[in-house]
């Protein structure tokens, strides 16, 4: 595993996966970020995806499946 300087930060809004350093959410700009997080899952094609459709996840990327 990687050190990072920052942990990852999850937007509770999308469950959209951030970098440390972001003070908002870069897909919906919601600012309630956590830290607290559980299983991680990657869209890579929203519209064939199973996941992606019950999390109503409309881009691809990185995503929490858990946020507290
Ligand atoms: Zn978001």
């Amino acid at each position: 595993m990687p050190v990072r300087k920052k942990q990852d930060q999850v937007c509770r809004q999308c469950h959209r996966v951030l970098d440390g350093d972001k003070e908002a959410c870069i897909i919906c700009g919601d600012a309630n970020l956590s830290t607290d997080w559980q299983g991680y899952v990657v869209i890579i094609d929203p519209k064939h995806s199973e996941i992606a459709e019950k999390m109503n996840i409309d881009l691809p990327g990185r995503y929490a499946l858990k946020v507290r």
